[in-house]
């Protein structure tokens, strides 16, 4: 199984579990290497439960650094950072800060509207959804720009809840795998939007065929939120990779990747 690196623990106020549970539970699933991205806002959105700030402390940092000692499995620090527009500089201070192996960077946001919050989902049906992926991926867009990132989170997060532009839109999915490509940013194929109303893994198969083209990398990730989600559904996801061509993911230390077969 390839490596789970998108993982929040108790410390991402929104999910459950200690490290300690998630390592023993990926042991369990004979994983051979996960990371922990907890969730980081650096901005105040109004309205929004988390809070604005989620800083790592040095206490979860050294309890991290313990852990990753004694785990019988390769365990790295990573990050989902929410790529806000007008934080970018504050991003780039705070990603400085910690020794990450990974940084994730994650559109959950168009302005202040939280895309995949269910108490939000009435604003698909006031908007034009061909705008909305618009907006959506010029984000994603500029995500890539910004270099601040290594790896793009469920990178089409916007069909969460199954809403689709009715005419062909795979010029805008070209647009961002071509800038993926060109600023060296991985795609995740992350396994949670099969537990939403889409019912189906983020990227679709069409996006991760149109990224494999533009020789888009890939990671893998469950976005668990609690220590049974890890690894969940990876057969379905590397089966998937696998019919659209890739035959290697990336591993990452300190910001470096490599790859490895999957
Ligand atoms: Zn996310
Ligand atoms: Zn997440």
């Amino acid at each position: 199984m390839p490596a789970d690196y998108h993982i929040h623990t108790e410390a991402s106020l929104d999910a459950k579990g200690s490290m300690e549970e998630y390592i023993r539970k990926a042991k369990q699933k004979k994983l051979g290497e996960i990371g922990f991205s907890e969730h980081i806002i650096l901005h105040n959105i109004e309205g929004h439960p988390y809070t604005p700030y989620t800083p790592i402390k040095s206490s979860y940092l050294q309890n991290f650094l313990n852990l990753k000692a004694n785990a019988e499995l390769f365990v790295k620090l990573g990050a989902e950072v929410d790529f806000i527009p007008k934080v970018t500089e504050k991003i780039g201070i705070f990603l400085r800060e910690f020794p990450f192996d990974y940084v994730i960077g994650a559109v959950h946001f168009i302005d202040n509207w939280s895309v995949d919050s269910p108490s939000q989902m009435h604003e698909y049906s006031k908007r034009n959804v061909l705008k909305v992926y618009e907006e959506y991926f010029s984000l994603v867009k500029r995500l890539c720009r910004s270099r601040l990132f290594d790896i793009l989170a469920h990178p089409d997060l916007i069909k969460i809840f199954g809403f689709k532009p009715k005419t062909d839109f795979s010029h805008i999915l070209g647009e961002a795998a071509e800038t993926m490509a060109k600023y060296n940013v991985c795609a995740e194929i992350n396994t949670s939007g099969l537990r939403r109303p889409c019912q189906e893994i983020y990227p679709s198969e069409q996006f991760l065929k149109i990224l494999h083209s533009h020789n888009v990398a890939v990671v893998f990730g469950s976005d668990a939120h609690e220590p049974n989600d890890v690894g969940r559904n990876f057969t379905q996801a590397v089966k998937l990779a696998k019919k659209v061509g890739y035959t290697k993911t990336c591993v990452f230390n300190q910001r470096r990747r490599d790859f490895v077969k999957i």
